[in-house]
């Protein structure tokens, strides 16, 4: 079997599968996402993939009105900003992405909401996304 390498871009490939996958030290446990080929706990790179369910609890978010120049691309612009975020998975990492929610009202927008994982086409490439479970 082929085993890909533990890297951001391997990530990148797997939300294409619909998959999002970390690497699990095979010593201590710890999932990593994005995917490391080391434990820096352990400095061993004693690690294997985990695929890991999309299910988690929104930590952090921001409205962004001035955006990079793929957002652009997307859509985006100050008057139709986006949300971003930070997503404490359940089986434990925490992951960024797209928070798919009204980002003209950030307002309504809670810490601590239930999200669930979306993969999101743009272009040749798959984004990760959450949105209200
Ligand atoms: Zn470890």
């Amino acid at each position: 079997m082929l085993v890909p390498e533990a890297s951001v871009k391997s990530f990148y490939n797997f939300l294409k599968e619909k998959k999002i996958m970390g690497t699990k030290c095979r010593d201590c446990g710890e999932i990593y996402l994005p995917p490391r080929p080391l434990c820096p706990r352990c400095i061993k790179s004693n690690l294997e993939w985990v695929e890991l369910e999309g299910k988690g609890k929104l930590v952090a978010f921001t409205s962004i009105a001035v955006a990079p120049t793929h957002m652009l691309n997307a859509g985006h612009s100050r008057d139709n900003p986006y949300v971003y975020g930070l997503v404490k998975l359940d089986s434990g990492p925490t992951i960024s992405g797209l928070i798919l929610v009204d980002a003209k009202n950030p307002e309504k927008v809670e810490i601590g909401t239930k999200v669930t994982a979306e993969f999101i086409k743009r272009d040749d490439r798959v984004i990760l996304g959450f949105k209200p479970s």
